[in-house]
């Protein structure tokens, strides 16, 4: 974890540089048409940097690249072991260039800067070097067949890749996909979120540094509206990893129908329900992870615990506990490494925020804690909230907030609880807490999610699957599962 002080991440903020051109067959490249849009920090509102702002043409110039790369290039045919090797670099240089990382992440989206470093910057690295190291461990087959014939069965990457990603994480975001898609052989166009331009593009050039062969991951920034449908209806990109919301992971299905059929990967929203049952091994302890959940990065987590199932014989006991929590939580400049939960990303987020504390008070919930933090308008900040009494047809039961803000909801037996847990649109996540085996085993099977935690939250490893169910997504990041995603199968057979 980082020991720079305040006053030296204000200093280095201050003297701060950023790149801002797309990152394009290995160079920083202004947009065709010069179009800008400015990258604003949410602790102030300012505009650290004017980046460059794709359109179809810069696209086309991107994938173009990356087709190059992939067809005639390098990338595709070195061995396994170089790639491995590529990659180890890269994850050196970001280990080299942590602070400055961090600091990006903090900057444009308010990350707190410890976070950025200690839980982002650590991921990154993580994930780099898992899949670096994955690089040349994958075996192909040869099925029995009869003996007048030899099959084979390789694997093969799948081409060019797209990748749009969310400005909550940005890097490790990033990497779930990039890291895997290069592992694999294939060549990689992202682009980041809007809010969170600057990180992606100094992971670009320490790409290039690396000496990743030109074009083989490029960088574009823009507008999701412009940059990433063009990306989404592009004929030479053969798949499009993306994380974000299900509003716009049906755009990706949608351009897909409309263009060349490209496989579309899915990580979405969230609306994941934690259960605590009166056995809960430490109910402290539950109360506790279920506040640190759902505030952790000021809530904008697909897996946020947003809602809290806690049996009403506990629920005072709980609830009282994470009020405390959400009161005394430090909020503050995200450049403070003493700050807790920094602002949310952007003025459009807090007012979307805001909107739903106004429609679960209006909808008969009782607000416990939260609300605007008071003292002006300097950088986008929501209080760390909790409504209690809420109903399971309320829009703050349903809607995915993506904020600091908990609601509450009791429940009796635990068939209930499951049948509570599993009325959503959502099948991101999910947890339970208690100390019989049987109910863990049995409500862990019945709950309807891609990851269940039992007595923990949000706990993991590069070597488990992570993804949704039902609108929260279709297929896997992380662990090996997700090269599969971005390697054909093959088929060759051979009469002897
Ligand atoms: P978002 O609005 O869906 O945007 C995600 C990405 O899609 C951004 O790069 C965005 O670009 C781009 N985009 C937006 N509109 C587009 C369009 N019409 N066509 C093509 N691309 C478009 O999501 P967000 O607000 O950045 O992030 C929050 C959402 O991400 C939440 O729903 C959250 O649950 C989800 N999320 C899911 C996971 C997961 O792993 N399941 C992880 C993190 C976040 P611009 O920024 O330029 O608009
Ligand atoms: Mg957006």
């Amino acid at each position: 974890m980082t020991d720079v002080p305040y006053e030296e991440w204000r200093r280095r903020a201050a003297r701060l540089s950023p790149h801002t051109g797309h990152h394009i067959g290995g160079a920083f490249v202004p947009s065709r048409d010069g179009a800008t849009f400015p990258a604003v920090s949410p602790r102030d509102g300012r505009t650290v940097a004017d980046v460059a702002a794709a359109g179809a043409a810069d696209v086309d110039r991107a994938v173009a690249a990356a087709r190059r790369a992939f067809d005639e290039g390098p990338w595709p045919r070195l061995a396994p072991a170089d790639r491995k090797a590529a990659l180890l670099r890269l994850a050196g240089l970001v280990e080299r260039d942590r602070e400055t990382l961090a600091l990006l992440v903090s900057l444009e989206m308010g990350k707190p800067v410890a976070e950025a470093d200690g839980i982002e910057l650590r991921a990154l690295i993580g994930c780099l070097r898992w899949y670096a190291e994955a690089a040349d461990k994958l075996i192909d087959e040869s099925p029995r067949t009869d003996a007048a014939s030899l099959a084979l069965v390789t694997r093969e990457p799948v081409g060019v890749v797209g990748a749009v990603v969310p400005w909550n994480f940005p890097l490790t975001m990033a990497a779930w996909k990039v890291a895997p898609a290069l592992a694999a052989g294939c060549t990689v166009v992202l682009k980041p979120a809007e809010e969170s331009p600057l990180s992606a593009l100094h992971l670009a050039a320490l790409a290039a540094e690396a000496g990743l062969p030109d074009g083989a991951f490029n960088v574009v920034n823009g507008h999701g509206e412009t940059a990433g449908r063009a990306l989404g209806e592009h004929p030479g990109v053969d798949v499009v990893a993306f994380t974000g919301s299900t509003e716009v992971g049906r755009h990706f299905l949608r351009y897909a129908a409309g263009s060349n059929l490209k496989r579309v990967w899915l990580e979405l929203g969230g609306k994941s329900p934690n259960i605590i049952l009166p056995d809960a091994p430490d109910l402290d302890a539950a109360a506790d992870t279920a506040a640190w959940g759902i505030f952790f990065n000021a809530g904008e987590m697909c897996t946020a615990p947003s809602r809290l199932l806690v049996h009403r014989s506990v629920a005072g006991r709980v609830l009282d506990r994470i009020v405390d929590r959400a009161r005394t939580l430090a909020i503050g400049d995200p450049l403070d490494p003493a700050t807790e939960m920094g602002p949310l990303v952007s003025a459009r987020q807090r007012d979307r925020v805001l909107s739903y504390l106004e429609a679960g008070e209006a909808e008969g919930a009782r607000l416990r804690a939260g609300g605007p933090p008071p003292g002006g308008d300097v950088g986008y900040y929501v209080r760390p909230t909790v409504f209690d009494q809420v109903k399971p047809g309320m829009r703050i039961a349903r809607e995915e907030i993506f904020g600091p803000v908990l609601a509450v909801l009791e429940f009796d037996g635990v068939d209930e609880a499951v049948r509570l847990a599993n009325d959503t649109d959502y099948g991101l996540a999910a947890a339970l807490w208690t100390s019989d085996l049987s109910t863990a085993h049995r409500v862990s099977r019945a709950l309807r999610a891609g990851t269940v935690w039992v007595n923990c939250y949000e706990e993991g490893d590069m070597s488990v699957p992570f993804g949704g169910v039902k609108r929260s997504g279709n297929g896997r990041d992380k662990s090996l599962h997700a090269l599969d995603k971005y390697l054909d199968l093959k088929t060759t057979w051979i009469a002897l």
